[in-house]
């Protein structure tokens, strides 16, 4: 599915028009997670219109923004579908992974309130390879 008819559909599902600002932005954090000031270069809209857009992508979920020590904020694109699904950052390589529903067990009374997960580490895929301590002693 491309990109373009997949945030069409999903931004129509919320009452939400495609703008040309959303479409952007979408596409560039769908190649990579992004800063605030990475998104403004690479769409080349100005610092406004991208926090404006910014804001309201994460409102519907279809952007979580990821705060790591030493890093300025990062956006990243949710791809997943369907209900709260926790999603998985890694900090060595930046990639954010949408987990399947279900990958994190919560007790109610909290399940029926979760709003979002995130989860930070190591990927399974490139990073996992690295030793755990590593961290520790860079950090
Ligand atoms: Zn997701
Ligand atoms: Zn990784």
């Amino acid at each position: 599915m491309s990109t373009r008819y997949w945030l069409r559909r999903k931004l129509h599902a919320e009452g939400m028009r495609c703008t040309h600002p959303r479409r952007c932005i979408t596409e560039a954090l769908e190649k990579k997670p992004c800063t605030h000031a990475e998104l403004v270069e690479i769409t080349g809209l100005d610092r406004v219109t991208v926090y404006r857009n910014l804001l309201a992508l994460q409102e519907i979920g279809l952007v979580y923004k990821v705060y790591l020590p030493g890093h300025d904020t990062m956006y990243v694109l949710c791809r997943g579908e369907g209900d709260t699904h926790a999603h998985f950052f890694c900090k060595k390589c930046h990639k954010g992974i949408c987990l399947p529903a279900g990958s994190i067990q919560i007790a109610e009374p909290w399940k029926s309130r979760v709003e979002r997960i995130l989860l930070v580490g190591n990927c399974p895929e490139q990073c996992k390879s690295l030793p755990h301590h590593e961290d520790a002693a860079r950090n």
